[in-house]
């Protein structure tokens, strides 16, 4: 909904400023800083900014929010005993199968 707002008033005002820049308007034309703009084109694309301005600030527009989910995997690391071949965690100070000291 909100950027569908948004959208829109970006439409207003991109259809304003072609208008104005094709200098097409049934109304009178005025001057600012030397530009001459028609009444109807500048009120649009006024117009037309407020309401993207609006759209944008509307709370409760649909926001994306990418949740990227931990992966709540505890990996254990494991050496393979040098005398037994059996893994073991690389906590152990000895090797439960055989019994041979794996940490110095
Ligand atoms: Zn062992």
């Amino acid at each position: 909904m909100r950027a569908s707002v948004a959208s829109l008033g970006l439409l207003f005002v991109v259809v304003g400023l072609v208008l104005m820049a094709l200098k097409i308007g049934y109304f009178g034309e005025f001057k600012i800083l030397g530009y001459g703009f028609t009444v109807d084109t500048f009120l649009l694309t006024v117009s037309g900014l407020i309401v993207f301005v609006a759209g944008l600030a509307l709370p409760g527009g649909p926001s994306v929010v990418i949740v990227t989910p931990k992966p709540k995997v505890k990996i254990r690391t494991v050496v393979a005993c040098p005398s037994c071949g059996k893994f073991v965690s690389r906590r152990a100070r000895h090797c439960p199968n055989c019994g041979r000291r794996l940490k110095p």
